[in-house]
């Protein structure tokens, strides 16, 4: 079957820049798994002595999983590094016995794939370095084009996979396209602020959810194009909002939070957890009960590090439209998870901003230069994008704490 190939129109210039990478996916601690398939690819193949002695180093079996992906676990150095990682950069693995021997996630990083009858998407992650580059230098935005290949490799794996027309017809599969052309839409309009836009989407899945929720989902094409063609020429519907206030010190306080959780995963390197630390004066103190703690931060340090950030960003606000509507599509939102309603994909969607910011802005001083705002946006998206444990204790925090409402969500993007 021919497949109609999308993707955005910064992902034919994409390559792994490889030894030139200071943040290297190869040695940033991630625990990678993979299936008997990949497995045997690996062991079987022809190697020399050297690769052969690495091999023994590099994975180990997995025997008491049930999951079929997790048959096998590469194994880190002390540095968490890969142990096939040269001293250039450079896949020793790959280098010896080709591409096609590697492991479908190593092959994969960082692209993505999905597939919606005869269309195959695929999209790029800011877990890499090159990607976050190359969207900083995007302020055009991005577009959806046709493309010509699915990576270097015609056999993908795909995350989504919709091939059947009964699924195509289920909901909210039936309304795919029309769906994702609204959150382009809105995303891409620079009408609004960046805030303003995440709001009408909020306004838009909110709705959509309300019209499934109601057995009235034949009404969400009338819905969206209605929508798009109102959010051209008129700001009245953001009218009740445009007054609130921002609650930045309590937004720091979530950001405290969900900080500690990415650095509990193990998915943050030390040196840059402590700096972000030190920038906000972020302390945690156990209470007696052994579950909580309190959390310390210097609001004034916050407005000092935000301050950082604003005045770097300013005249380049597409840098964060680019990387939240890269974000968006690269996860697939809001149809990643079938167990996930639009709106529990727009608490996420809000999430992210808030974190991303914040985090970004600790990372920043008066000599950053923009390789600190990469850093930052790498580890970022390889703890939030790269992590299900994490996207679902971020769920959870902020369904136990009841803040779900759109004034909340409001609260918690406003800056
Ligand atoms: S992070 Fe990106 S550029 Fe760096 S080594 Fe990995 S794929 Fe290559």
């Amino acid at each position: 079957m021919n497949l109609n190939i999308i993707e955005p129109n910064y992902f034919k210039h994409f390559h792994c820049i490889g030894g030139e990478c200071k943040q290297n996916c190869c040695s940033c601690s991630w625990n990678i798994t993979f299936d008997k398939k990949d497995y045997l690819t690996v062991k079987n193949a022809k190697k020399s002595k050297k690769l052969q002695e690495l091999c023994t180093h590099a994975f180990r079996r997995v025997k008491k999983s049930d999951n079929p992906s997790i048959y096998a676990q590469m194994r880190m150095t002390e540095e968490g590094s890969c142990h096939f990682l040269d001293d250039n950069g450079f896949c020793a693995l790959q280098k010896e016995c080709g591409y096609k021997v590697l492991p479908d996630v190593c092959r994969r990083f960082p692209r993505q794939y999905f597939t919606y009858l005869n269309s195959a998407e695929q999209y790029l992650s800011t877990g890499c370095e090159e990607v976050v580059r190359m969207l900083m230098n995007l302020p055009q935005g991005i577009e959806l084009t046709n493309g010509t290949s699915i990576g270097n490799n015609k056999s993908f794996t795909s995350t989504l996979s919709i091939q059947t027309m009964e699924k195509a017809n289920s909901l909210p599969f039936k309304y795919y396209w029309d769906i994702k052309t609204l959150l382009i839409s809105i995303m891409k309009n620079r009408n609004y602020s960046v805030e303003d836009r995440l709001i009408l989407l909020g306004i838009a899945f909110k709705h959509i959810d309300e019209l499934i929720v109601a057995n009235e989902g034949d009404k969400i094409p009338a819905y969206i194009d209605g929508l798009i063609a109102a959010c051209a020429d008129d700001k009245s519907m953001l009218d009740d909002i445009k007054d609130i206030e921002p609650k930045t010190n309590q937004n720091a306080i979530n950001f405290a939070n969900m900080f500690k959780a990415m650095s509990d995963l193990n998915t943050m390197p030390r040196n840059f957890y402590k700096k972000i630390q030190l920038s906000y004066g972020i302390s945690y103190e156990q209470t007696e009960d052994i579950e909580h703690f309190t959390i310390q931060i210097s609001y004034s340090k916050i407005e000092k590090q935000l301050g950082f950030l604003f005045n770097m960003l300013s005249g380049r606000e597409y840098i964060i439209e680019n990387f939240m509507l890269n974000a968006i599509l690269y996860l697939n939102l809001p149809f990643t998870d079938t167990n996930m309603s639009f709106w529990d994909s727009y608490i996420f969607i809000c999430q992210v901003y808030s974190l991303m910011l914040f985090m970004i802005a600790g990372n920043l001083s008066e000599t950053s230069d923009d390789n600190d705002i990469i850093e930052a946006f790498v580890i970022f998206s390889r703890c939030m994008f790269h992590n299900k444990t994490l996207r679902n204790n971020l769920l959870e925090f902020i369904k136990s704490h009841k803040s779900t409402t759109l004034g909340s969500m409001v609260y918690l993007i406003k800056f």
